[in-house]
C-alpha cells in the first residue's frame, strides 16, 4: 500500500496504486512528462505537465490550476462572471488513467484528460468534462439510453516557414486530390503511424476541399471518450506537423473567404443494446426516439450554436453553401442539412447508422458542444418532439416565403445574435448549470468584443493560429 492513501478528495480508487505502476512502465518506455489537458470554456486546449514519476501525486492530490481560465478569452485576456474570472481559489486537476497515452508524436511524453476538482473533492461546476459526464449518466439513468459519438476533424496544413502569421499552404493539388496526398505522402503515414500507436482506431483520412486542408474521421466511442479522442487526436496532427516543418490551424476560418475547418458531431443513441436509428416506424427506419432526439437537436440549432461555433471566426466559416449546414434542416444524406441522417449501406445499419452535426467547428470546446447537442436532443424525446418534413438540396434556394413554410431558419450569422439565442433557451441553460451557462455567455461576449471593429481578414488572422 502507497502512503498516499486513496480514497482522497477527487481522486478515484485504487488511482494511486495504478498511477505508481503506470510511473514505472512509463519512465521504462522513455516518457518523461506527461501532459495534463483540457479546454476551457473558449475552445482552448490548455494544459499543465507533471514529470512521469510524480504521477502517483497527481492520481492522488490533483495538481493545481487557478478557476480563472474558464473565463480565459482565446487571446488570453479575462472576463468575469459572478462567480468566475476571480484571481482567487484553486482547482486541482485530476488525470483520468483509463485515457492515458504514450505520444507517438511527442517523444518523451505522455498525455491524460483531466476532470477538474474543488479542494474540497467536488466537480468543479465549470468542469466541461464533468458536465458532458453528468449529461450522459442522465440519459443512462432516466432515459435508458447510452450514446456513441464521434468528432471528425478538419485542418488547414501550412508552412512552418512561412512568414509571420500568414498561411501558406503546404501543399498545392486538387481537393480530394491524389496530388496533395502524394505531397505529404510522409507526413500523412507519420500521422497514420502515430494514432494507431496511441490506439486511435482511424475510419478515413483524406485531403479536404479547401486549400492545405486534411480530414481524420475516427470511430465512435461513449461522449467522454470521444471527446477526449478529438483533444487527442489534434494534439497529434499538430506534433506530427511541427517535426515536418509544417504548421496546423484548427481555426473555422484560416482565411476570410472559402470553406472552412468543421468539427461535425456524429452521435448515435442506443437502448437495450439497439441501435435507436434504424429498425424503427420513422423516417429512414429511426425509432420514435431517435426521431425525437433529431428533433430537439434541430429545434434548438440556433441557441445551440453559441456553443458548437463560438468563435467570431465560426461566423466567417458559418457560409451558405459550404456544407457547413447553416440552416435548420434536415435530410439523409445531405451535405448542406445541418442535422443529417446516415443510414449506413442496408446490412451495416445496426453499427453504422447515426446523425451527423454539422454546425459545429473545432473552436468549440468538444465537451460542451456534445454536452449541448445530447441534451437538445433527450428534451426532444421527453416533448415526444417530431421532425418537419425533409430537404433536399441546398435550403439556400429556399425563398424567404417557402423557408418559413417549411421551418427552414439560417442560424445565426454573428456570434451577439447566437448568444442572444442562447440566452433564451432554457434547456441548454438548465443542463449546463448557472455557473458554465453564465462562463459561456461572458466569454462569447468577450470574444465578439475584443473582434470590434475588425473586418474579416482581420478576424481569421486573430484566430487562426489558436486553435
Ligand atoms: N469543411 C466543411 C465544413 O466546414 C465540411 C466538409 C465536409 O462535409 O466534410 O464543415
Ligand atoms: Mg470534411
Amino acid at each position: 500500500m502507497t502512503t498516499l492513501a486513496d480514497p482522497v478528495p477527487g481522486g478515484r480508487p485504487g488511482d494511486v496504486q495504478r498511477a505508481t505502476a503506470l510511473a514505472a512502465e512509463l519512465t521504462g518506455r522513455g516518457v518523461h512528462g506527461v501532459v495534463l489537458a483540457y479546454v476551457d470554456t473558449a475552445g482552448i486546449g490548455r494544459v499543465k505537465t507533471v514529470p512521469a514519476a510524480r504521477l502517483p501525486r497527481a492520481a492522488a492530490w490533483g495538481v493545481g490550476m487557478s478557476p480563472v481560465f474558464d473565463t480565459f478569452l482565446a487571446d488570453d485576456s479575462i472576463v468575469t462572471t459572478d462567480v468566475l474570472g476571480s484571481p482567487d481559489g484553486d482547482l486541482r486537476l485530476y488525470p483520468d488513467l483509463d485515457h492515458l497515452v504514450v505520444l507517438a508524436g511527442q517523444p518523451g511524453w505522455a498525455w491524460a484528460p483531466v476532470d477538474r476538482i474543488t479542494q474540497e473533492g467536488q466537480g468543479h461546476p465549470g468542469c466541461s468534462r464533468t458536465f458532458l459526464r453528468r449529461i450522459v449518466t442522465d440519459a443512462a439513468e432516466r432515459h435508458g439510453i447510452t450514446f456513441r459519438a464521434a468528432v471528425e476533424v478538419e485542418w488547414a496544413l501550412g508552412l512552418g516557414s512561412a512568414p509571420g502569421g500568414e498561411f501558406v499552404p503546404a501543399v498545392s493539388g486538387p481537393a480530394y486530390g491524389a496530388v496533395r496526398q502524394t505531397e505529404l505522402s510522409d507526413y500523412g503515414a507519420d500521422l497514420l503511424a502515430a494514432c494507431a500507436a496511441q490506439g486511435i482506431d482511424v475510419d478515413q483520412f483524406h485531403p479536404e476541399y479547401a486549400p492545405g486542408q486534411f480530414e481524420l474521421s475516427v470511430g465512435a466511442l461513449d461522449p467522454v471518450a470521444a471527446a477526449d479522442r478529438s483533444v487527442l487526436v489534434r494534439q497529434t496532427v499538430r506534433a506530427v506537423a511541427q517535426r515536418h516543418g509544417l504548421r496546423v490551424s484548427f481555426a473555422p476560418a484560416v482565411s476570410a473567404e472559402g470553406v472552412g475547418n468543421g468539427g461535425h458531431l456524429h452521435l448515435s443513441g442506443w437502448r437495450d443494446g439497439r441501435n435507436l436509428h434504424t429498425g424503427g416506424p420513422g423516417p429512414y427506419g429511426m425509432t420514435d426516439r431517435a426521431e425525437s432526439f433529431a428533433a430537439g437537436i434541430l429545434a434548438r440549432l440556433p441557441a445551440l450554436t453559441a456553443v458548437t461555433a463560438p468563435s467570431p471566426a465560426s461566423y466567417l466559416r458559418l457560409k451558405p453553401s459550404r456544407w457547413a449546414g447553416v440552416f435548420t434542416a434536415w435530410g439523409r444524406e445531405r451535405r448542406e442539412a445541418a442535422v443529417r441522417v446516415v443510414t449506413g449501406t442496408t446490412g451495416h445499419r445496426e453499427q453504422a447508422a447515426n446523425l451527423e452535426v454539422k454546425p459545429v467547428d473545432l473552436a468549440a470546446n468538444p465537451y460542451l458542444a456534445l454536452g449541448c447537442v445530447i441534451a437538445a436532443g433527450l428534451d426532444g424525446i421527453a416533448s415526444a418532439a417530431t421532425l418537419p418534413e425533409e430537404i433536399t438540396g441546398d435550403p439556400a434556394r429556399l425563398d424567404a416565403g417557402e423557408a418559413a413554410a417549411r421551418a427552414v431558419r439560417r442560424l445565426p450569422v454573428s456570434l451577439p445574435e447566437a448568444v442572444a439565442e442562447f440566452r433564451e433557451d432554457e434547456v441548454l441553460r438548465a443542463a449546463l448549470g448557472e455557473v458554465l451557462a453564465d462562463a459561456v455567455t461572458a466569454v462569447r461576449l468577450g470574444e465578439a468584443a475584443a473582434v470590434d471593429g475588425l473586418d474579416d481578414a482581420r478576424i481569421a488572422a486573430a484566430y487562426r493560429w489558436k486553435y
